[in-house]
C-alpha cells in the first residue's frame, strides 16, 4: 500500500512556522498582518472556504476582515471595496472569492487590485513575476501548496518527470510553471495535458510524480499509474451522498482505493492539498506585511 501524504499534518506544521512569524511581526515589527476576503453571493462551497480562511487567520494571529456582499452586487459596488481595501493600512493581503455572479466581471476585479496586497497571486504582475522565476513572487496558493507537501513529504521533484492533468490558469499552469523553474522545489522534466491530449493513460503511466487537478471525481484510474509513482490529488468534488449528515462527501480527482494499491505515495481526499492551500495563502499574506511595512 502507498504511502499516505498527510496534507493536514504539513499543513499544521506551515501554520506554526507562521503563527510565530505573526507574533515576531507584531513584538518587534508593531504590526498585525491583516486579510481581508470579499464574498459575494451565496455560492455554498465559496462561503465554506471563507470561513475557512478567516478561521486559519484567527489561529495563528492574523487579523480577519469578512466582507460578504450580496448576490446582486453591482461590478462598481465591487469595485469600490476593493479601492478601500487597496487603501486600507490595516489590510495587507486581500482575495475576492471566485467564482462570482455573472453580472460581474472577474478581470477588472482581479485586475484592480493592487499587486503588492494580491495574495491569490492572480493580478497579472504576480502571474507574470512567477513565470520569470521571481522569488519573491506571491505564488498561487494551490501550486505552492502542491511544491510544499512534495519537498515536506520527502518527494523533492527535481529530477524528477512530472505530469500535470489540468491547464487551468488557478492550478495546473501555474504549477507547470514552477515546478520547471530552476530552482529549489522545480528543476522537474513537466508534462501538462489536459482534455486534447491523446491516449492520457499511456502520458500518465510515464510519470514519476502525477498531479490530478481536472474536477471530475475519480477521472485516474490505477492502469493509468505507473507503480512507485507520487499521486497528489488536487481534485475536491462533491458528490451526493445521503449516507452523510451532509448529504455529500469529498472525493478527489484520483479513484483512491485502487491507486493506493499500486503508487508509492499518495494524497488523501480530504486532508491532501485542501489545508495546504490555505497555509500557503496565510504565509503570502505574512510576505504582503513584511513587503508593505518593510519588515524584512
Ligand atoms: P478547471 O475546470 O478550471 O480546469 C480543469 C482542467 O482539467 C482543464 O484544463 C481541463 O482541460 C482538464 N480536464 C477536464 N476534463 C478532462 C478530461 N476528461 N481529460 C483530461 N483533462 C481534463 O479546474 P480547476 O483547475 O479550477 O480545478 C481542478 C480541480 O481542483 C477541481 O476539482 C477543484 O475543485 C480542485 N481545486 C482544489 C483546490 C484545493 O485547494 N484543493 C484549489 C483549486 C481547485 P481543458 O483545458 O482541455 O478543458
Amino acid at each position: 500500500m502507498a504511502e499516505v501524504i498527510d496534507g493536514k499534518r504539513i499543513a499544521a506544521e506551515i501554520r506554526q512556522e507562521v503563527k510565530q512569524q505573526v507574533d515576531e511581526l507584531k513584538t518587534k515589527g508593531g504590526v498585525t498582518p491583516g486579510l481581508a476576503v470579499v464574498l459575494v453571493g451565496d455560492h455554498p462551497a465559496s462561503a465554506v472556504y471563507v470561513r475557512m480562511k478567516a478561521k486559519a487567520c484567527e489561529e495563528v494571529g492574523i487579523y480577519s476582515r469578512v466582507i460578504r456582499m450580496p448576490q446582486e452586487t453591482s461590478q462598481s459596488e465591487l469595485e469600490n471595496v476593493v479601492d478601500e481595501l487597496n487603501g486600507d493600512e490595516a489590510i495587507h493581503g486581500m482575495l475576492v472569492q471566485l467564482p462570482l455572479p455573472p453580472q460581474i466581471e472577474e478581470k477588472p476585479i482581479i485586475w484592480r487590485i493592487a499587486p503588492e496586497k494580491d495574495v491569490d497571486g492572480f493580478h497579472p504582475m504576480n502571474v507574470g513575476r512567477v513565470m520569470i522565476g521571481d522569488p519573491d513572487a506571491f505564488r498561487p496558493a494551490t501550486p505552492a501548496g502542491v511544491i510544499e507537501l512534495l519537498m515536506r513529504s520527502g518527494h523533492n521533484p527535481e529530477g524528477k518527470r512530472v505530469t500535470i492533468v489540468g491547464r487551468s490558469n488557478i492550478v495546473g499552469r501555474p504549477l507547470a510553471v514552477l515546478l520547471s523553474q530552476k530552482m529549489k522545489g522545480g528543476n522537474a522534466t513537466v508534462t501538462l495535458a489536459h482534455s486534447r491530449t491523446p491516449d492520457l493513460p499511456a502520458v500518465l503511466r510515464e510519470a514519476d510524480i502525477l498531479v490530478a487537478a481536472i474536477g471530475v471525481p475519480e477521472f485516474v484510474k490505477a492502469d493509468s499509474v505507473k507503480p512507485g509513482a507520487v499521486v497528489i490529488d488536487v481534485g475536491t468534488n462533491r458528490v451526493d451522498d445521503p449516507s452523510t449528515e451532509k448529504g455529500y462527501r469529498l472525493v478527489g480527482d484520483v479513484a483512491y482505493d485502487e491507486v493506493s494499491k499500486i503508487a508509492g505515495a499518495i494524497t488523501p481526499v480530504p486532508g491532501g492539498v485542501g489545508p495546504m492551500t490555505i497555509a500557503m495563502l496565510l504565509s503570502n499574506c505574512i510576505a504582503a506585511t513584511r513587503v508593505i511595512s518593510s519588515i524584512p
